[in-house]
């Protein structure tokens, strides 16, 4: 049983609620979404097919206790089904990053769920499967990156529309890097008492987005 790996490496969490923990990251090849503001365009393509073992095997020799299944899509090969399970069968604490397009009824309940709303400047709106939100377990989370004021009063439109903020652990709002300014989408964040969690990718501020960290 194999999957078409990207990269595997150890570094902080850079994002949502596990932010800051020391995580080997996963990441999965392949995506079908072209997001505009994408920052791992490197991984739609490429890779190297691996088995479980060996990953697993990857996976055990950082000594870490939490997993972060990302991409890419992840979810776009059916095998990440299998990885997830025996990863949470081992004792990981084990999370997946999925840009929201494809059906998440599968994932292992163990298994944190991650889940962009795609946003309109994404490009990738039309493609949000809003069936998913259905399926989001309260420790879940929904992150919204946004890149300018439209996208940020649609994400607001969504909270109220989907009831987001009822349905999961967090809902993260994020701006996107070099378009939105920070501290831009943290006033309006606050002026309108938005009951979500701004949120910077850690590892962009600390590596300036190197690849592997
Ligand atoms: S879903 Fe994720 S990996 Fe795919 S294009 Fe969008 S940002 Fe990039």
């Amino acid at each position: 049983m194999d999957l078409r790996i990207t990269e595997i490496f150890y570094s902080l969490q850079g994002e949502a609620r596990s932010v800051g923990r020391p995580t080997v990251f996963v990441r999965l090849t392949g995506c079908p979404q072209r997001c505009s503001w994408c920052d791992t365009p490197y991984s739609f393509q490429g890779g190297e097919k691996q088995s479980l073992d060996s990953i697993l095997a990857t996976v055990a020799s950082y000594g870490a206790r939490h997993v972060c299944i990302t991409g890419g899509e992840p979810l776009a090969q059916p095998n990440v089904h299998p990885l997830m399970r025996q990863l949470c069968d081992l004792g990981y604490e084990v999370s997946i990053e999925t840009g929201g397009s494809l059906d998440i009824g599968e994932v292992d309940p163990r298994v944190t769920v991650v889940m962009d709303l795609k946003a309109p400047d994404s490009g990738e709106v039309h493609n949000n499967r809003l069936e998913n939100l259905a399926l989001l377990k309260p420790t879940d989370q929904i992150k919204c990156v946004l890149a300018s004021r439209r996208d940020y009063d649609w994400a607001r439109l969504q909270l109220d529309q989907h009831r987001l903020v009822e349905r999961v652990a967090d809902v993260l709002f994020s701006p996107v890097w070099d378009q939105l300014p920070p501290a831009q989408l943290a006033e309006w964040i606050l002026a309108d008492r938005l009951p979500v969690r701004f949120q910077l990718q850690l590892h962009k501020v600390l590596w300036d987005d190197a690849r592997g960290r």
